[in-house]
């Protein structure tokens, strides 16, 4: 990706650089050939080169760019299941999956981790990305998901004999574990993301209590990643798929809705993240009789909120690590709604805003594996920015207001906001 050349001041603006230490009211950024090269507060600024750009935070807010940890690029408006895998053909959903991606950074969401992906689509993506073919977050890459035959994620009839191949590899056993994670080897993706447990969207066979795939399956698919330098993740709602998966090695836990005090205690011995990814269930219950969801559903996602916001609290008291995504792209949660999650957990999980921002920065680079690049503002990092004309800190909804960002900087480059030039 291309970054900038030559010097930027960011000035007038509070830095919240990420760390989730003390905001500092009237910062300076300074900005150098794509990177920052000091920042901190403007009375203790280096001398500054009279050429160099300037760009004025009105009094606003200083942010390192947001990570959406879940994220499905080839979901859009999903509203029924043959949404996710078979409605349309693979090349309408590449141009719909670029189009989420440019929409993720004009939310000023400048790198995100796939959640799982239709094809290699978010391999592709990343590379175009990466080519400077269109604008997008920075990703790391899923490809294709893995689940137990029988699974939440095997819907599909067998008499329409059309498998699940685009979206998810079907496995029987440790044997057929291996040979998906390494089909996904060749994919050339990055995280390997599992079903070891269902959801209540499926209250008859995969509900959030249920098991789709053994402990043999999902040793064997860590086994496996680890071997081929990927990482493991994983769709941990029931208690037993949660411990299952911190057991066999998983390097993260999607939702971890039902900790336990024996899991919690597995997250922390070897610091693995979690992304709750709440505001989906919210939004499933508010909306979800507008989409013909069942009763049955509706009251499982309302456990399922339920028993995830009070794991999200125990996990952040005890000291663990939370990343911020939220499988947008359904149609009662769409792409762009991304910083609602943030809301989400300041005035229904009882997080403060400096938390919530921490996870969403700095956490979020740390589950890519980049934080030595990205996630805080500290000399020596890319230089990825959002500001904002608003304070975060007092009101976490200006982030959802995408009219209220001044501009969201990849590489020192302004890719969104007032001071973007268009780009159609
Ligand atoms: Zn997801």
């Amino acid at each position: 990706m291309k970054t900038h050349v030559g010097t930027t001041i960011v000035r007038n603006g509070q830095l919240i650089d990420g760390t989730g230490g003390k905001p500092i009211a009237n910062a300076v950024v300074i900005l150098k050939d794509g990177k920052i090269a000091w920042a901190g507060r403007a009375n203790e600024a280096p001398a500054q080169d009279p050429d160099a750009r300037v760009i004025d935070a009105k009094g606003g807010a200083i942010l390192p760019g947001l990570v959406e940890a879940h994220f499905h690029p080839t979901y859009f408006n999903v509203s029924a299941l043959e949404d996710l895998d078979i409605k349309y053909p693979v090349e309408y959903v590449t141009l719909l999956a670029a189009a989420n991606a440019k929409l993720a950074v004009e939310c000023g969401y400048t790198s995100a981790r796939s959640g799982g992906s239709l094809f290699n689509i978010d391999v592709w993506l990343k590379k175009a990305i990466e080519s400077d073919i269109f604008v997008g977050p920075r990703l790391a890459t899923s490809g294709r998901e893995i689940c137990g035959v029988g699974g939440l994620m095997d819907w599909n009839p067998d008499f329409r004999k059309i498998g699940m191949e685009g979206l998810v590899l079907l496995i029987n056993g440790p044997v057929e574990a291996r040979a998906a994670v390494r089909k996904l080897v060749k994919d050339g993706i990055e995280w390997v993301k599992t079903y070891p447990t269902g959801d209540a969207a499926a209250p008859d066979t995969n509900d959030h209590h249920t098991l789709c795939m053994t402990f043999e399956e999902m040793h064997a698919v860590v086994e496996t990643a680890h071997n081929h330098g990927m990482k493991v993740t994983g769709h941990c709602r029931a208690t037993e798929g949660i411990k299952n998966a911190l057991k066999a090695g998983y390097d993260a836990i999607e939702h971890g809705t039902f900790v336990d005090d024996e899991c919690l205690d597995l997250i922390l011995q070897r610091d693995v993240p979690c992304v709750p990814a709440l505001y989906f269930e919210y939004a499933s219950i508010q909306r979800g009789p507008e989409f013909g969801m069942s009763q049955r559903v509706i009251d499982g996602h309302q456990e399922t909120l339920d028993g995830g916001a009070e794991s999200a609290r125990r996990i952040l008291k005890a000291g663990g690590t939370l990343g911020m995504g939220g499988d947008y792209g359904f149609a009662w949660n769409p792409h762009g709604d991304y910083a609602r999650e943030l809301s989400f957990f300041v005035n229904f999980v009882g997080f403060s805003p400096l938390e919530v921002l921490t996870c969403a920065t700095k956490n979020g680079a740390k589950i890519l594996g980049r934080l030595h690049e990205i996630g805080t503002i500290e000399a020596g990092k890319l230089a990825d920015l959002l500001i904002v004309d608003g304070d975060p800190l007092q009101d976490i909804r200006v982030l959802e207001d995408r009219s209220r960002f001044i501009a969201v900087m990849q590489g020192g480059l302004v890719k969104a906001g007032q001071l973007a030039a268009p780009i159609f």
